[in-house]
């Protein structure tokens, strides 16, 4: 019979057949083995070895198979979760001596009792305890396709959340949320494809109907009606419906407590696209890493919770003016307040990641640690409540939200032990005595057969005998002899010889065996007693569930919000003014990641209040990128409720930030740097609105000079007279700065340098009207160029200015020299260096050595 014909090889394809997505990991005696393509797959990632299962029959055929030891396995799941598998996991769930009473068949059953799949992760050790990792659904909307909605879970802390979107735009909004897998309906899986790992994303059309799709959320959210949830589309109820049911699969059936579903409309929200949220580097750097990004230096959180709502905040800035007020207000209250600062900012380290804890003890993943989490949290509100004010506000929000856990906190510290406790329920131990007089009762008996072993070891002892009761996991209790000790005397007859080790011997008796049944009944009866109990306490967080969650929340936002005050106290940070106006000045504000990183940080102002165009001009280094995404940072700071690094700032609500920044290429996505540049730029031009704020850094710099100025003009011009947004554009053609004259919005401005000595030194400061030259050749200068080089530049340099002189005898180039710009400007005939000159003049060949080293002598002489 071949391996594969073979009866648990067929269990193992049945299995096999139900997952084919997953990573099938089957359990065999200690060992959970792959076959396989699968076995293939993980070899590889786990680097473990791979071998074949065969049988004769097979000769050297047989199925590739690879395996990890069980107690190891969850290192395996996580590298394969980490390269973006899906594992189910099987396990035998039945003994063979259940399998042998069951029938004539020896084989035992076994199946799936988990799929990890990298969305629906809720164990710490799979887990970033400050990122949250998020399953999506999406689905077009079936009345208006070019429309879908897009529901979220974190299942690990219970927390859901839809929006509606425009599918065309679809990887803005996946940009700005931490998606680690997507359920899609069949047809939308293009549209997520370019945004998330091919395997993450599962298209299961079978979830996405009406019927199945309300069943899901029904049992998820025990209600018949999901309307009740602000359910009103048909798309709602697929996205969610598909999202939950999906989430149950993944669970085996099973769905912790969810809130209920977060709407985030997107007209509540700043909106930022995908390249806009990576060039403002609001969570991760452009060199990679989070600790240079804004989040890096603004997250001073006490509570992991509050890690992730911060970096939420960061992520999705408000556009509600009212929304945003509460949140300064709440700020500001803390920022004054020194020492309710302080307790609080005490009290919220003492609290537990509590959502995450009470998901795994719903999943019935969890254990004495996680109750011990929860109580040590609870015990902590009381002290937060009272240091939180009860009238108005974000605040007495806050406080509401802690409420409601008392009875639940005293019955968990009534009834569970002290720490430490053990990580695992079998492991035992973690009730106090004196709860439940069952477990009480066998605990008495384990100690009373600790102390009944003690006697009978006494009463064994005998004319040079002392035997010591040991115990091994083979042979039980028994009593052990020392080879000096039988060479003196003789063992009694009621003791039975059990083994000779070297050492001595190994003997049991009646009353021994006896003893040992009597303390193996009352170690699982307590045992039992134990996880029984424990399930009692779930059932109380079940009970509590709803509470539980709104404390985390609360919690969470309690921790952002005294980290925003921590770091405007800290800092010097004010209250901006945001309201409906079309403002936007800023007076002395700074980069708040420059800032923290440069000693000396020049602050400067920005005016672009009602559609203001500022072109920003200077050289190379000078600051200009600093500047305009300083501002956009601080419009940000603003509008996710922080107090900004500045004197002043009176910011109208934006409701969109746009920038085009660098050069960035997308070599991986196939566009030429000119392509990615225009098709950003378009889509700014096609989305910004007079609401909208939008920095334009280098603009046409990735084509030749005149096609780039050209573009950049037409730019300008339509920002300026039709677009009307608040706008700052950094620009290398001083030709732009004419416009100036002719558009009443814009003004120019540039980033001041000073000529000293024939260097120039940087001022980082930003001045009324436009920079006296680029200075090319002294930043070159700066950078080290060689000499020779350097002067070669400045020579062609002073060439172009006199040619351009001719031509434009009114001075500087005009850009209708450049009249879009007919021919191209000739080759300028430049003079040449003498130096140079004198080295073309000679004909090298003709030179005697006598001659050459003359001439070496009057080279130097002339430099
Ligand atoms: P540009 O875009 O004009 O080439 P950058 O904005 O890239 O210049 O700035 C160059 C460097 O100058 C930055 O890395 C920063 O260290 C420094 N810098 C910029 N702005 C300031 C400022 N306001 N105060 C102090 N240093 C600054
Ligand atoms: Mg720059």
């Amino acid at each position: 019979m071949a391996v594969a014909d073979s009866p648990v090889m067929r269990q193992y394809a049945a299995l096999k057949a139900a997952h084919p997505d997953a990573l099938l990991m089957f359990r065999m005696g200690d060992f959970y083995e792959l076959f396989g393509d699968d076995a293939l797959a993980a070899s590889a990632t786990l680097q473990i070895t791979l071998t074949r299962r065969r049988t004769a029959q097979d000769g050297d055929a047989g199925i590739p198979m690879c395996g990890v030891p069980y107690h190891a396995a969850e290192g395996y799941i996580g590298k394969l979760l980490q390269a973006g598998f899906t594992v189910a996991l099987t396990e035998q769930t039945e003994t063979p001596a259940q399998a042998k009473a069951r029938g004539g068949k020896t084989l035992v059953s076994r199946d799936v009792v988990r799929i990890y799949t990298p969305g629906t992760l809720t164990e710490d050790a799979y887990l970033d305890p400050t990122q949250p990792r998020l399953l999506v659904a999406l689905v077009a909307d079936p009345h208006a396709p070019a429309r879908g909605v897009l529901a979220t879970l974190d299942l690990a802390a219970g927390e859901v959340t839809l929006r509606g979107v425009a599918l065309a735009h679809i990887g803005h909004t996946l940009a700005g949320l931490p998606v680690s897998e997507a359920v899609v309906d069949a047809g939308v899986d293009a549209a997520v494809l370019p945004h998330i790992p091919r395997r993450a994303v599962r298209v299961q059309p079978q979830l996405f109907v009406m019927a199945t799709a309300r069943n899901a959320i029904g049992r998820a959210y025990q209600t018949v009606a999901p309307e009740g949830l602000g359910l009103r589309e048909d798309a709602d109820v697929l996205a969610l419906g598909a999202l939950l049911g999906y989430a149950e699969l993944t669970q085996m059936g099973k769905l912790p407590a969810l809130r209920a579903p977060l709407w985030h409309t997107a007209n509540r929200y700043l909106f930022m696209d995908a390249s806009t949220r990576k060039n403002l580097e609001l969570t991760d750097s452009l060199a990679g890493g989070r600790s240079d990004s804004l989040l890096g230096v603004m997250d001073h959180t006490a509570t992991a919770a509050g890690a992730r709502l911060l970096a939420r905040w960061v992520s999705e800035p408000l556009a509600d003016v009212e929304a945003i007020g509460a949140r300064h207000d709440a700020v500001g209250t803390l920022v004054h307040d020194t020492p309710r600062r302080a307790t609080l900012r005490a009290c919220l380290k003492d609290t537990g990641d509590i959502a995450r804890a009470v998901s795994r003890l719903l999943l019935g993943r969890g254990g004495p640690r996680d109750l011990a989490l929860v109580r040590q949290t609870g015990a902590t509100l009381p002290a937060l409540q009272a240091a939180l004010p009860a009238t108005a506000g974000l605040l007495a929000h806050t406080r509401a939200g802690l409420e409601g856990l008392e009875s639940l906190t005293a019955t968990l510290q009534r009834m569970l032990g002290d720490d430490p406790l053990p990580a695992l329920v079998r492991e035992g131990g973690f009730m106090r005595d004196g709860v439940d007089p069952e477990l009480d009762r066998a605990r008495t008996l384990m100690t009373r057969g600790q102390d009944l072993l003690a006697e009978l070891e006494t009463r064994e002892t005998r004319d040079g005998l002392s035997p010591k009761v040991r115990y091994n996991s083979v042979w039980g209790y028994y009593f052990d002899i020392s080879n000096a000790q039988l060479e003196r005397a003789t063992p009694p007859a009621h003791w039975v010889h059990r083994q000779t080790t070297t050492t001595g011997q190994r003997f049991s008796s009646a009353e021994l065996m006896a003893l040992e049944r009597d303390l193996g009944h009352a170690g699982q009866a307590a045992q039992s007693r134990e996880e029984q109990l424990l399930r009692d306490m779930v059932d109380h967080v079940r009970h509590h569930a709803t509470p539980l969650l709104a404390a985390s929340e609360a919690l969470a936002t309690l921790d952002v919000l005294t980290t925003l005050a921590e770091v405007a106290a800290r800092n010097g940070w004010v209250r901006p003014t945001v309201d409906t106006s079309f403002a936007l000045e800023i007076d002395d504000g700074k980069h708040p990641v420059v800032a923290a990183r440069v000693a000396d940080f020049v602050p400067n102002s920005c005016h672009l209040s009602d559609g203001k165009l500022w072109l920003l001009t200077g050289p190379n280094m000078a600051g200009k990128s600093t500047f305009l995404r300083q501002n956009v940072l601080l419009v940000v700071l603003a509008q996710m409720g922080s107090f900004v690094p500045a004197v002043r700032m009176h910011l109208g609500v934006a409701d969109a930030i746009f920038s085009r920044i660098g050069a960035a290429d997308n070599l991986a996505a196939g566009q030429s740097t000119f392509m990615v540049e225009m098709v950003e730029t378009a889509a700014i031009l096609n989305r910004a609105t007079a609401r909208s704020v939008v920095i334009l850094d280098e603009l046409g710099r990735g084509t030749s000079t005149y096609d780039g100025l050209a573009i950049a003009w037409a730019c300008v011009e339509d920002l300026a007279t039709r677009v009307r947004s608040r706008t700052l554009f950094a620009t290398h053609y001083h030709e732009l700065t004419q416009l100036e004259s002719t558009l009443d919005p814009v003004s120019c401005h540039h980033v001041a340098v000073k000529e000293w000595k024939g260097d120039i030194v940087f001022l980082h400061r930003v001045m009324p009207g436009a920079a006296a030259g680029s200075y090319g050749v002294h930043v070159a200068k700066l950078a080290g160029l060689p000499t020779p080089v350097l002067a070669r530049a400045q020579a062609l340099l002073d060439g172009f200015a006199s040619v351009a002189k001719q031509r434009s005898p009114k001075g500087g180039l005009n850009v209708t020299d450049l009249g879009l710009f007919a021919a191209p400007v000739a080759a300028p005939q430049v003079a040449l260096h003498p130096l140079e000159a004198r080295v073309r003049g000679t004909d090298v060949d003709s030179l005697s050595a006598r001659d050459a080293l003359a001439l070496l002598y009057e080279l130097r002489g002339m430099v």
